[in-house]
């Protein structure tokens, strides 16, 4: 049987920990779709469209693009019927643990025939989140090597978009 896998997160921007986890899941499932979710707790930078263009544009190359919106998709093979379900979920640290336990627990609560399956980065990744690298990028600090190259013009479009409009307000 197909297995089908969805990944689902903010990706407020996608970042090389996300394409990692992309990367390695396409390894394990016929098809992994990137899901963009609104989180109603977060006030997002990039707005759904431009997450949408950027998880297209970043995962080119091990994964090929699907035309459903919001999500993006990376699949090794799409094939029609039923498929075993799962829900893919990075690790970094321990503190990611509680939050990922209970939402693994209350999502088979849900549905219990869908699995979680936790993935951990390359080492190298295990220290970046979206946030921190906003935080880092809007003050002047590198994120070179730590999110694809277009996210980083992305950002850099993004800050000098917004100066402008705060210097026009003023
Ligand atoms: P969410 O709003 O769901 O936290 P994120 O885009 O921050 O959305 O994260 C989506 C998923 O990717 C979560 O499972 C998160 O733990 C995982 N993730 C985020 N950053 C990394 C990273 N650097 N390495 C591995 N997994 C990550």
């Amino acid at each position: 049987m197909p297995t089908l896998a969805v990944y689902p997160g903010s990706f407020d921007p996608l970042t090389n920990g996300h394409v990692d986890i992309i990367t390695r899941g396409a390894r394990l499932f016929d098809r992994i779709i990137v899901a963009i979710l609104v989180n109603a707790e977060k006030a997002p930078l990039f707005t759904m469209d431009e997450r949408v263009e950027i998880a297209r544009d970043g995962l080119q190359g091990p994964c090929a693009t699907s035309k459903s919106t919001p999500s993006t998709a990376c699949s090794s093979t799409t094939s029609s019927g039923a498929r075993r379900r799962s829900i893919v979920r990075g690790l970094r640290a321990v503190s990611d643990f509680e939050f990922e336990f209970q939402m693994a627990l209350m999502n088979r609560r849900l549905n219990a025939e869908i699995e979680t399956v936790f993935m951990m980065p390359a080492e190298q990744y295990t220290y970046i989140s979206s946030r921190l690298i906003k935080e880092v990028f809007s003050l002047g600090g590198r994120v070179h090597g730590l999110v694809p190259d277009m996210v980083e013009e992305r950002l850099r479009e993004k800050v000098a978009s917004r100066r402008l409009t705060s210097r026009r307000d003023r």
